[in-house]
């Protein structure tokens, strides 16, 4: 059987690999975002929120009843060196102990950042507490644009990217170095609960791509090479390394909301469904039907 948008230039729009939600620090909930994937007539979504799988249950719910595919993703944070490496998981088991007792770590690690993060922030004169930041990220996994929202609403700060770039980036006076695992591990956490591990916008930072052959020893499965944010000439570049080390070209706009930035439009990158398919295979699932 033929499938139609298997092709070496598949047609923008239908697949998404790399989304967030508000189950972390995504603006749209699962089922807003999966209503707004099936408004643009897309297949397949991933849902990849930060150290968090509870966006999951309404997204398949919302894509059962849309005929959205969605696969069950995860973005694990990890530190080498002091930078941070992003890692994407598709197909993950959500009932993995593995990766539950690594996301219910996170969980107490973020918020104990967070408490770090208002104690600096207070004593640079820019009171704030955890609260306020808690009640910015609700239910979801918490993080620094959580801060920047809190702090837009103290009207310290005007907009998210101003908060990164004067107080929460790295350097800057209210940043604190979360703890987490080294890449190799979290490759490793992936792995054990049944996932395809995938490196995330490899550019990122420049320590990302030295690491690939501990990461390829850790059974890393893909590169993210179409990235919302890179240039034709990078993804190319990107996806040309992915073949030269037998690893799968994989493709995501890193969609946080619609207006978040440019580039990070939901479907904004063109993804073949045959790298769904492959992710399927390399995670060892059943294959598609
Ligand atoms: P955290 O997970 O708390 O370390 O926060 C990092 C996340 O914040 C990233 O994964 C992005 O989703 C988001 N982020 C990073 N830099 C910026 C920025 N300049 N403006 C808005 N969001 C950002
Ligand atoms: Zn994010
Ligand atoms: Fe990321
Ligand atoms: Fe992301």
């Amino acid at each position: 059987m033929t499938d139609a948008s298997h092709s070496i230039h598949p047609t923008p729009g239908a697949v998404d690999l790399h989304c967030h939600t508000t189950a972390s620090d995504g603006f749209l909930a699962p089922a807003a975002l999966i209503a707004l994937a099936s408004a643009q007539q897309m297949r397949t979504i991933a849902i990849t929120d930060h150290d968090t799988i509870d966006g999951l249950p309404e997204a398949i719910a919302a894509g059962q009843g849309l005929g959205v595919e969605i696969v069950s993703g995860v973005e694990i944070s990890s530190n080498t060196g002091g930078t941070e490496i992003h890692l994407l998981g598709y197909f993950v088991d959500p009932s993995s102990t593995t990766l539950i007792d690594h996301l219910r770590w996170c969980i107490d690690s973020r918020i104990q950042r967070v408490e770090r993060i208002c104690e600096r922030l207070t004593n640079a004169g820019l009171p704030l507490t955890v609260d306020e930041v808690l009640s910015v990220a609700g239910s979801g996994s918490v993080g620094r644009p959580h801060v920047a929202q809190a702090m837009i609403a103290r009207g310290y700060i005007e907009t998210i990217g101003e908060g990164f770039a004067r107080y929460l980036g790295r350097g800057k006076p209210g940043f604190v170095q979360r703890e987490n695992v080294a890449p190799g591990k979290a490759v490793g956490i992936i792995r054990e609960s049944g996932g395809a591990a995938v490196l995330a916008h490899p550019y990122a930072t420049s320590a990302a791509l030295q690491l690939l052959p501990e990461l390829i020893d850790a059974g890393l499965a893909g590169l993210e090479a179409w990235y919302g944010e890179y240039d034709t000439h990078t993804r190319q570049r990107l996806a040309e390394l992915a073949s030269s080390l037998d690893l799968i070209a994989t493709g995501g706009s890193d969609f946080h909301g619609v207006g978040f930035k440019e580039g990070r439009a939901l479907g904004s990158v063109p993804v073949g469904h045959d790298v769904v398919d492959q992710l399927r295979l390399a995670a060892g699932a059943p294959a598609h039907s």
